[in-house]
C-alpha cells in the first residue's frame, strides 16, 4: 500500500467561503416558496403553480408555464428556477440505457450525473458536493479534494433534469418516470448533511411540493461518518443505507477510506445495524474489488463473520481504474471466490453491473477527465 494522496489547497483559497449558487425553488418547502412569491407582489398560489411545472411536468421553460400572467412569467419563473446545471457534456452508451451528464455549476466547479434505465425502473446517480474530502485514494474524486458542498437545489435539479431527460422518451427500454435516486455520485453525501436531507424531502414530497418518489427507491452512501448515520436513523425517513466499507479490517480500511481513522470498522457497522433496526431498512455494504488489495480470500471470510445474521446485503463493485492509476479491479475468477464464499457464510450478496465503463463511469472520472482536457498543465502533472 501507498502512503494517501496529498491534496492541494489554494493558498489564497484558505478561509474564502465558498460562492453557493442563487436561491432556487426547490431549496425551500412549499410555505418558503410562498413567502418568496409573496415578497414579489405575486398571489401565494403562483409558488404552486411554478412547483408544479418544475416538479410535476417537469418544464422550466417560462414559454411553456402558460398559465402564468405573461407580464410576470419570466420574473416568477428567473426568481425561482435560476439556471444551476450548465450542461458541459451529455454521454450515452449501453446502447443508450446509460447516459452521463457532466455540468458546471455558477462557481466553475464541475460535478456529474447519470441516468441508468432498466427494464422496470429509471435511477438516478447524483452528486452532493463537488469533490470529495474523504481522500479514498483508489478514487478520482477523493484526489481532487472538496470544492463546496452542493445547495440543496443543486443536488434536486440533478435528478429533476434527468427526470425530464426519461420522460422525453430517451431511455430506450425503460418506463418513462424516474422511480430511484441514488446519492452516489461525487462527494460524501452525509458530509453535507442538512442540504442532503432537505434534498431527500424535496425528492419524496408529493408534487407539487416535491418529486413525488418513494422513500424506500432512495439510496445515501457513506463512507461511514458514525454520528451523521445516527442521526438519519432519527429523521423518519426509510431510505436505503449504503455504507461503502471495501474493507472489513481496521489495517487496511485506515488506508482504503482514511475516515476510518476516526470510526473504525465495529463503531460503523454498529451504527449501520442500528439504521437498520431504527428503520427496518436493510443495509447496503459497498465493497470496490480491487485485486491484490482487499480481495483476498480471508478478507471475505471475515466480512462473512462480520455481516452473518445482519439485515444486509452486500453489493462488490469491480473496481473502474482511473487513467493512470495503480489500482486495477480484481480477476474475475478471485471476484467469483469472493462471492461463493460470502454466500457461504450466508450472506446475500451481488456483484455491480458496470454501468457507463465506456464513459468514464466511476464517480469522479468524466469530471476528471474534463479538467485534464481543458488543463493544460494536467498533461505534465
Ligand atoms: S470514494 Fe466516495 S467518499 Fe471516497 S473520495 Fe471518492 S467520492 Fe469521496
Amino acid at each position: 500500500m501507498t502512503s494517501l494522496p496529498l491534496i492541494s489547497v489554494d493558498p489564497d483559497a484558505r478561509g474564502r467561503r465558498p460562492a453557493m449558487p442563487p436561491r432556487h425553488l426547490a431549496d425551500l418547502d412549499l410555505p418558503g416558496r410562498q413567502a418568496l412569491v409573496a415578497e414579489l407582489g405575486e398571489p401565494a398560489f403562483r409558488a404552486k403553480q411554478v412547483s408544479n411545472h418544475y416538479f410535476g411536468r417537469l418544464v422550466r421553460d417560462p414559454a411553456q408555464m402558460t398559465d402564468l400572467p405573461a407580464a410576470t412569467r419570466e420574473r416568477l419563473a428567473g426568481t425561482l428556477l435560476p439556471t444551476l446545471l450548465n450542461p458541459v457534456r451529455e454521454m450515452a452508451c449501453d446502447d443508450g440505457a446509460t447516459r452521463k451528464a457532466l455540468w458546471r455549476l455558477h462557481d466553475g466547479s464541475l460535478v456529474e450525473s447519470v441516468l441508468m434505465g432498466y427494464p422496470d425502473r429509471v435511477t438516478v446517480c447524483i452528486s452532493s458536493q463537488a469533490g470529495c474530502g474523504m481522500a479514498c485514494p483508489f478514487c478520482a474524486t477523493g484526489q481532487a479534494g472538496l470544492t463546496r458542498n452542493l445547495s440543496t437545489a443543486e443536488i434536486v435539479d440533478q435528478a429533476v433534469y434527468l427526470a425530464g431527460v426519461a420522460a422525453s422518451g430517451a431511455v430506450a427500454g425503460s418506463p418513462p418516470r424516474l422511480s430511484h435516486v441514488v446519492f452516489m455520485g461525487m462527494g460524501e453525501p452525509l458530509a453535507n448533511y442538512a442540504r442532503v436531507v432537505a434534498a431527500i424531502r424535496r425528492l419524496v414530497a408529493p408534487a407539487p411540493e416535491g418529486l413525488g418518489l418513494s422513500q424506500r427507491h432512495i439510496t445515501v452512501s457513506t463512507v461511514g461518518l458514525v454520528p451523521a448515520i445516527r442521526r438519519l436513523a432519527s429523521e423518519d425517513l426509510s431510505v436505503t443505507l449504503a455504507l461503502s466499507l471495501h474493507a472489513p479490517d481496521d489495517e487496511l480500511r485506515d488506508e482504503l477510506v482514511p475516515v476510518n481513522q476516526r470510526w473504525k470498522v465495529s463503531e460503523v457497522l454498529d451504527a449501520a445495524w442500528d439504521y437498520a433496526d431504527t428503520t427496518g431498512r436493510r443495509v447496503s455494504i459497498e465493497y470496490a474489488m480491487i485485486k491484490d488489495v482487499n480481495d483476498q480470500p480471508w478478507r471475505a471470510d471475515l466480512l462473512g463473520r462480520l455481516l452473518a445474521g445482519k439485515l444486509a446485503h452486500v453489493n462488490l463493485i469491480p473496481l473502474n481504474p482511473t487513467p493512470g492509476s495503480r489500482w486495477d479491479a480484481s480477476p474475475k475468477p478471485v471476484e467469483r471466490e469472493f462471492v461463493r464464499r460470502l454466500r457461504d457464510a450466508g450472506v446475500s450478496t451481488t456483484v455491480r453491473d458496470t454501468r457507463g465503463r465506456e464513459i468514464d463511469g466511476a464517480c469522479g472520472q468524466l469530471a476528471a477527465a474534463e479538467d485534464r482536457d481543458s488543463d493544460p498543465r494536467a498533461a505534465t502533472a
